[in-house]
């Protein structure tokens, strides 16, 4: 290793490499997604050409190289083992270029999403890529885990953002593909193979993102529903009449809200709790004068067809982050339960009713006193799940995995709607794809990366 380490530290700044007790928690915080080893150094390139140097030198030597970018992850996919070399993009933040006419940010990989939308902004423009990890996570690992959010419904996964990107394979070779333009059929399309592939492919290391036209307005309203035939009904609804403009529809299910409101002190539940389901949903608009208008009909229109209960509208953005705050701040109540296990699947939404009374009821059979509680993004075939039940070993977690994962199979759906696979998820994988899905991967893998320097054991 001491070649390498030296070699390593010949191809970038005093900076560009931490060793030893100079390695921080930062590059070993996996979010209990590990555990972590110690890694033999962290690189922290400034640029592709550093990037690529770096690759050649371990692919010569045949040492593992794990990317990292903010690590939010969720998986496990930035965890290292001993002696691993990080390869951090955190120097690589630059904005390079907006282009107004094009619509599209040029961007290096390690810059922060919440830094991005700030200049997005500046430009009149939005980044339609939103999570609640915004504050950390970087272009480059929401482009390498396809990172979902709560615009899905409306603009996509990150894949529908990415137009261009720069990768480095394996070996060092650089990979420029960034193209600018929202059509380009000129023979395949490379960059998709580093969209999702979780950094066992390539390390993404600039990208070009399409913008989007800033709405003007967002109307929000938190509904209760009695039956779950009426949530899509009421999805279909919105979407008909709002020509394109429904920017979030979240569903939860009582359990849930009934949780909030015992275990959340801080937060305001706006309805009773005699629903069945709860949704909170957005409208984005571009008519200050007619679209809170137009939104309030519709939403009477829904409470006339008996799709909807009971609701309320926010009347100013301090409502509207108190609607929200029901759907994403109950850590407060998960804390009272921890430990959790969390769960990120997708399935038909048909088959999400079925999916939440098997998980609840075949948990419990396992488990008398178990906590299952169900959310997720409706309209894009996602749910959420978080599961207490009074033990965090490494076997009632599996049990739990079992179930849930089992009935994800049965019903056709996936084990991973937007986290990705990582660690986490690596025995399931197959659960969820076929035997030749996971030997074409196979294949790539072995192509891209024949000594499986990459992210080793992540993924597939
Ligand atoms: C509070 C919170 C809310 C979240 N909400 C969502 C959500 O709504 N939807 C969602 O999809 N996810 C969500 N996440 C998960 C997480 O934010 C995303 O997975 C995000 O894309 C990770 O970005 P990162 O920069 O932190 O990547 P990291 O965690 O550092 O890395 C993630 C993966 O990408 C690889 N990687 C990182 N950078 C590169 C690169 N430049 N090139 C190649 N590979 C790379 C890593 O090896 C790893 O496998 C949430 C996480 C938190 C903590």
């Amino acid at each position: 290793m001491g070649d390498l380490l030296a070699d390593l530290a010949d191809a970038v700044d005093k900076s560009g490499i931490l060793t030893g007790n100079d390695i921080g928690p930062r590059y070993t915080d996996t979010r209990g997604h590990g555990p972590a080893g110690a890694p033999a150094c962290v690189m922290r390139p400034t640029s592709t050409a550093q990037v690529s140097a770096i690759l050649k030198l371990c692919h010569d030597a045949g040492r593992p190289v794990v990317p990292q970018g903010g690590m939010t992850g969720l998986v496990g996919g930035g965890t290292p083992n001993d002696g691993d070399v990080v390869l951090s993009l955190e120097r690589m933040n630059a904005i390079e270029e907006i282009d107004p006419v094009g619509r599209t940010m040029i961007a290096e990989a390690g810059v922060v999403l919440e830094t991005a939308h700030g200049v997005a902004e500046e430009s009149g423009f939005v980044l339609p890529i939103d999570l609640g990890a915004r504050g950390s996570a970087t272009l480059g690992g929401l482009i390498s885990t396809n990172a979902g959010g709560n615009r899905v419904i409306r603009y996509g996964m990150t894949r529908q953002s990415v137009l261009g990107l720069e990768a480095v394979l394996a070996d060092g070779t650089v990979l420029t593909s960034m193209n600018r333009m929202l059509k380009n059929n000129a023979g395949y399309d490379l960059k998709q193979l580093f969209i999702g592939s979780e950094g066992t492919l390539g390390l993404v290391t600039r990208c070009v993102l399409r913008l989007q036209p800033k709405p003007l307005t967002t109307s929000t309203a938190f509904v209760g529903i009695n039956d779950f035939e009426s949530v899509p009904a009421f999805l279909a609804l919105l979407d008909n009449k709002l020509g394109g403009g429904l920017g979030a529809f979240e569903v939860m299910w009582s359990e849930y809200y009934n949780f909030v409101r015992d275990r959340c002190p801080t937060l305001k539940p706006p309805l009773s709790p005699e629903y069945a389901y709860y949704v909170v949903t957005d409208a984005l608009g571009s008519d200050p004068d007619g679209d809170k208008d137009r939104f309030d009909a519709i939403l009477e229109m829904a409470h006339t067809q008996g799709l909807i209960q009971d609701g309320v509208v926010a009347q100013s953005d301090k409502e509207r982050d108190e609607l929200w705050a029901i759907r994403e701040g109950a850590g407060e109540g998960f804390r009272t339960i921890a430990p959790i296990f969390t769960y990120d699947v997708s399935m038909p939404i048909t088959a999400m009713d079925e999916f939440a009374s098997r998980s609840m009821a075949d948990i419990e059979k396992e488990f008398p006193n178990a906590i299952t509680l169900i959310l997720g993004h409706l309209g894009d075939g996602n749910l959420h799940a978080v599961v207490a039940v009074g033990d965090g070993s490494d076997t009632a977690h599996r049990k739990v995995n079992d179930i849930l994962y089992g009935i994800i199979r049965d019903l056709g759906g996936s084990v991973s709607a937007e986290h990705g696979i990582g660690i986490e998820k690596r025995d399931y994988l197959d659960w969820s794809r076929t035997d030749a899905e996971v030997s074409v991967m196979r294949m790539l893998k072995q192509t891209l990366d024949p000594k499986g320097i990459l992210n080793p054991g992540k993924v597939i």
